[in-house]
């Protein structure tokens, strides 16, 4: 071993010990209804390839536990005032500031994305954090006028019950704030099952905001539960204790939960798969563009939901802007994800890199052709003794028809194509299963207006001169068709956790009914 790999595995496991979730199944801290004797699952560093640490996975049992006890808090919790409960969320948000950098670094070595991602991602849970403070005083009902003199009508928001949460291992904790934040301001009870890829950000995420909750006496309003999707996400999703279901991740997975829930007639909020287009055309500031895109791309390894997966170039700057595309690409710095100036870390585990290589395959039998990357790299040149699956960041000149950039691949894999009417680059941006994120970089302020209209981007998101990830809590995140339809974090996401009840009073001696109907003995 090098010194800088000792230093490094040194650096590591003082993280890991900060956090409290070091050695085997931390998760089993005092209180918590965790597995003792289960599967013994790893988590991995998918950097270097070491084991971080263990846990064992809970069963059926200790589920049941979880959600009983999420039900008993539930009756106390929702009889606490919405700005009370802002209250404690807000000291959340300051423990999880007290812990961002350790937090930040855990998701860096969990999931692989670089450091400041990895810091980006904490904030974005302290973000919320603030937000729902805030919102804990702004769950607003309408009041209307009743048709009926002397009534009054309005509507108004209870809790909904304990939520379901199933987050995708991308961002192993700025999901579980979009949902468990808000749910908590709103007056709900939180069950979390996260990826069994990351299940120490878990663990540390979860101990951290529960001390705030112990502090305050509220047992088992948060609850977490790490086990394998057949026994625990299965039970989950078939049980009518919980009203809602918020499940992040494939297309695939969302399509079984969507059904699993449905048929109990519960309500899902999904997030699921995106498949983001950039559209450049000739006005474009191009240096801004580049950067865009570069970040939407490359950034994360390609492994975030909005990651931009296509590039559609007016033909007119189409050659030109290719090829200082292919020029920065080769200048992107792949390696230790945890030090200054890496660009790009590894892809998450074997399996994401076999689905690196059968994707640029297809594509190049399907007619594309690499401009540049498209090959693995060798991990010893990035890290010493390291097993991680890095990949060259990459580039194809792919046209529409190609199948394969109809579909995600969660991989750092750029489809360039070329267009002539603004009409066209809509057309076949839209022309995917999937509705997450869109862009469109321009100076035309006609082009703007027609790529927001209703002739449009057809996504959940629609930027104008700015890439397709990286989006700010304030607003409503989620995507149309495939990607599910949910909505997550700010503006008014708040009322999927919540019920809606229609109140009519009536004040008068009267008791007259609508629409004029009568009822006389
Ligand atoms: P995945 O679908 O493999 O797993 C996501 C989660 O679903 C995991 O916790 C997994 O254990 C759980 N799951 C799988 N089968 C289940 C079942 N039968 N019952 C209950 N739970 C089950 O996804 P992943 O590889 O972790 O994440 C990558 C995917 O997530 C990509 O498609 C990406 O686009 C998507 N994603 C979407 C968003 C969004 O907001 N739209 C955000 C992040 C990631």
């Amino acid at each position: 071993m090098t010194s800088s790999a000792a230093e490094r595995r040194a650096r590591v496991s003082a993280i890991l010990d900060r956090l409290g979730v070091s050695g085997d199944n931390p998760g089993a801290w005092a209180g918590a209804p965790m597995a003792t004797a289960g599967r013994r699952v790893a988590s991995f560093d998918p950097t270097s390839g070491d084991e971080l640490g263990a846990v064992l996975l809970a069963d059926r049992g200790q589920y049941e536990t979880v959600v009983e006890r999420a039900n008993e808090a539930f009756k106390s919790w929702r009889m606490v005032p919405a700005p009370k409960r802002g209250e404690i969320v807000r000291q959340m948000g300051e423990a999880l500031r007290a812990h961002k950098d350790d937090l930040g670094a855990l998701v860096t070595l969990e999931v692989g994305k670089i450091l400041s991602e990895g810091l980006g991602e904490v904030q974005e849970s302290i973000d919320m954090a603030d937000f729902c403070v805030g919102l804990s005083r702004q769950l607003y009902g309408l009041s209307m006028h009743s048709e009926r003199s002397r009534h009054r009508m309005y509507e108004q928001w209870h809790p909904l019950g304990p939520i379901g949460v199933i987050t995708a291992f991308n961002f192993p904790n700025a999901v579980w704030a979009w949902n468990a934040l808000v749910a908590l301001a709103s007056g709900d009870t939180v069950i979390w099952k996260p990826s069994l890829k990351a299940p120490l950000t878990a663990i540390a995420t979860h101990k951290i905001c529960q001390q705030v909750l112990d502090a305050h006496g509220h047992d088992g309003v948060f609850g977490l539960i790490i086990g394998d999707d057949a026994e625990v996400g299965e039970a989950m999703i078939h049980d009518h204790r919980l009203p809602l279901i918020s499940a992040t991740g494939s297309t695939r997975m969302g399509r079984h939960v969507n059904q699993a829930v449905a048929g109990r007639l519960g309500r899902c909020l999904l997030e699921l798969g995106g498949n983001n287009a950039i559209i450049v055309e000739p006005t474009a500031d191009l240096d801004l563009a580049l950067r865009g895109i570069l970040f939407g791309a490359v950034g994360t390894s390609g492994q975030r939901c909005t990651s931009t997966r296509r590039l559609l170039l007016h033909e007119s700057i189409a050659d030109a802007f290719t090829e200082r595309l292919a020029a920065a690409y080769g200048q992107v710095r792949i390696g230790d994800p945890l030090e200054d100036g890496t660009l790009m870390g590894p892809l998450i585990d074997e399996g994401s890199r076999a689905q690196f290589v059968s994707a640029v395959r297809a594509a190049v039998e399907q007619g594309g052709e690499v401009l540049a990357g498209g090959s693995v790299v060798d991990s010893a040149t990035v890290l010493e003794g390291s097993t991680g699956a890095f990949v060259q960041p990459t580039l194809i000149r792919a046209h529409k028809d190609m199948q394969i950039c109809k579909e995600e691949t969660f991989a750092p894999i750029l489809y360039v194509m070329t267009y002539s009417e603004l009409a066209e680059a809509v057309a076949i941006q839209n022309d995917v299963p999937q509705g997450l994120s869109s862009a469109i970089f321009t100076d035309s302020f006609r082009s703007v207006e027609r790529f927001l209209s209703h002739e449009g981007s057809d996504c959940g998101i629609a930027n104008v001169n700015i890439g397709t990830s990286g989006a700010e809590i304030g607003g409503a995140f989620g995507g149309e068709k495939e990607t599910g339809g949910g909505r997550e974090a700010g503006s008014d996401a708040w009322k999927a956790y919540m019920r809606r009840q229609t109140c009519t009073l009536n004040w008068s001696p009267e008791l007259p009914l609508a629409q004029g109907v009568r009822f006389d003995l």
